[in-house]
């Protein structure tokens, strides 16, 4: 298992201050790679937003507050247009993508293809002549089309063995690789990092485990490295007081709120190895203890529920 060549990574959208839930899969991601003799790096996602420093600064503050330390300095997508556009132009030399003028509601409005699995891009755009894409390309000016991977007839979609879930098994279409407003895809652009990275493990909240298929399949079609030589960990979501996954309106969730509620920065790792069964509630414990107590296999399955009373 161990790698010394190989790295984990946490990959956080700076879209505000990281809560409980955030910090609690960047704990996980840490322990997994450390304890693996993993490096661990950062990766700040940075792509469908105006670029946001402070919220990044702020997430990167909080994770060494609760004792997370990392290699390397932070690798920021929006820096990485480059890399992107690259692999958009192989996988294009190779036949595999194709310009998509589709609008939702086109989406929606049309018949689904015979056992394509619910949301599946219908394939409207996929067999154009040059002629046609271009009167499509003319008819929604000035807005440009999206890019779409041509997924090859035949493909079945790419199971994995996730080390918390087990089996995972997804669907995939055609899917977006770049929209039509120059905004490269989520999918693409994790694949390009991590590989760019050396990042051979893969852990992160379960809401992503269904769009793992489709970056396997990008990993092959752009001769990356995929599983069995990446692994992958999907790790339980923290739930909220009413139940749903923990969000902002649940009041205190963040270090900087909850240290106004008088809560200190190593309360919080402490609730969150508690959660991990990593220490006794109301113990204290530094990141240290944690990883020196993590095993990989006895990662809880189930998901947190958290409430400040009895946490
Ligand atoms: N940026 C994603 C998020 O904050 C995580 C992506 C990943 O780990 O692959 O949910």
């Amino acid at each position: 298992m161990t790698s010394p060549a190989g790295a984990g990574r946490y990959a956080p959208s700076p879209s505000g201050d990281l809560h409980l839930g955030n910090l609690r899969t960047a704990l996980l991601a840490w322990c997994f790679a450390r304890a693996s003799g993993r490096r661990f790096l950062m990766r700040i996602e940075d792509l469908d937003r105006a670029r946001d420093t402070g919220a990044a600064q702020r997430q990167l503050g909080d994770l060494a507050r609760i004792g997370i330390d990392w290699d390397d300095e932070p690798v920021q997508q929006s820096d990485r247009a480059a890399a992107y556009a690259a692999a958009i132009a192989q996988l294009s030399d190779a036949g595999l993508v194709y310009e998509c003028t589709c609008s939702r509601k086109d989406i929606l409005a049309a018949p689904s293809a015979p056992h394509a699995p619910p949301g599946a891009y219908p394939g409207i755009c996929r067999e154009r002549t040059p002629a046609e894409r271009a009167e499509a390309r003319a008819r929604i000016a000035p807005r440009l089309p999206a890019v779409r991977l041509r997924v090859p007839q035949g493909t079945s979609a790419p199971g994995f063995i996730d080390r918390v879930l087990g089996p995972v098994h997804g669907d995939i279409d055609d899917f977006v690789l770049l929209r039509g407003d120059g905004t490269v895809a989520y999918n693409l652009a994790v694949v390009v990092d991590d590989a760019a990275m050396g990042v051979d493990q893969v852990v992160r909240g379960d809401d992503l485990a269904p769009s793992t298929p489709r970056q396997i399949l990008l990993q092959r079609l752009l001769g990356l490295p995929a599983p069995p030589e990446v692994e992958y960990a999907h790790v339980p979501l923290v739930l909220g007081p009413s139940g749903a996954r923990l969000a902002k309106r649940d009041g205190a969730v963040t270090l900087g709120q909850l240290r106004d509620a008088g809560v200190t920065d190593g309360e919080v790792l402490g609730w969150l190895a508690t959660s991990l069964h990593l220490a006794q509630p109301g113990e204290r414990v530094t990141a240290a203890t944690v990883l020196s107590r993590f095993d990989p296999a006895a990662v809880p399955t189930e998901p947190w529920t958290w409430r400040l009373a009895t946490s």
